[in-house]
């Protein structure tokens, strides 16, 4: 796999830069422990805006252990967990869960419990954050709806559990009005680089201005695209059926569809969540030193086209 290719990428000076803890801060200098991060990622994302069928917390790890280190991802597959441990995190902090099925074995000679012996055997504590995550202010849905430079944000179904700005995809308008080809190049350009790409469904000279997205799979959230009048919705993992079925449904050939890449769509909401997480810790007076995986777990690696520009 290729690493991440973007200009917000967790090298060394982007806004996924090494969020340090401010030592000198605070009556808690220094480490803080695992459990001291459970609250203030539940500060943060709260268990309670999840899902009922989601499984978020902690995964794996003792919360009385020390964390120095911290590093966010996407997915924790076997890649991510090697960086981390070659990073020194003791906790990694995945957006999808490991376990989210029921298992009856974690032996060593198969995926998942390969990745929970060298999570267990490296001392690296795992946790989640999913829907809590999707919903929360600042969550991935929030975060790709800024970073597209929408404004007036709603959810697009709020949070049962939460306030009236929490809950499942965003939808909000674009300052100013723009061709369905140019906002297209737009979600191209600040998604990391991936093998698929950007795919469209619409007239690249339509005009629009409402914009609705969802990180990660949104294709169970067309009536609420349809019923927030957006002029083009913005998901991951559009199947046949539901697209073209939503396309046929179109009013005035709106919403016009963009299908992204499910982990580049999510990937944006990482730094962001790193950043969050560095001042809430640096508040606290703890020292953590937090990054964003550089590992991408999107399982595409390369596509062929028919050409075209
Ligand atoms: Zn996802």
């Amino acid at each position: 796999m290729e690493p991440v290719n973007t200009d917000v990428s967790a090298e060394s000076d982007g806004p996924a830069a090494a969020v340090d803890g401010d030592t000198g801060a605070g009556e808690a200098s220094g480490a803080a422990t695992l459990g001291m991060i459970q609250l203030a990622v539940e500060e943060l994302w709260p268990e309670s805006l999840a899902e009922d069928w989601d499984e978020v917390g902690l995964v794996a790890g003792h919360p009385g252990a020390e964390v120095h280190r911290v590093m966010f991802a996407v997915d924790p597959t076997i890649d991510v967990i090697e960086e981390a441990i070659d990073f020194g995190a003791e906790l990694l902090i995945t957006h999808h869960p490991l376990l989210l099925k029921g298992v009856t074995s974690v032996a060593a000679n198969t995926a998942k419990g390969k990745a929970v012996h060298r999570l267990i055997e490296s001392g690296t504590a795992l946790m989640t954050v999913h829907t809590n995550g999707d919903s929360a202010v600042g969550g991935v849905s929030d975060v790709l709806a800024d970073a597209l430079g929408l404004q007036n944000v709603a959810p697009l179904t709020p949070a049962a559990n939460g306030l009236p700005e929490e809950g499942i995809g965003r939808v909000g308008d674009l300052e100013e009005v723009l061709t369905l080809g140019d906002f297209a190049a737009r979600v191209f350009g600040i998604l990391p680089s991936v093998a698929g790409g950007v795919r469209v469904s619409g007239d690249r000279d339509g005009l629009i201005r409402r914009v609705a997205v969802c990180g990660g799979a949104g294709d169970s959230l067309f009536g609420e695209v349809r019923a927030s009048n957006a002029d083009v919705y913005v998901t991951a993992d559009l199947r046949h059926h539901p697209a073209s079925e939503a396309r046929e449904a179109a009013v005035n050939d709106r919403p016009y569809l963009i299908d992204v890449s499910h982990f580049a769509s999510e990937w944006l909401w990482l730094p962001a969540a790193a950043e969050a997480l560095g001042n809430v810790l640096t508040d606290q007076g703890h020292d953590v030193e937090i990054r964003v995986s550089n590992t991408n777990s999107d399982p595409w690696d390369f596509i062929l086209t028919p050409g075209g520009d």
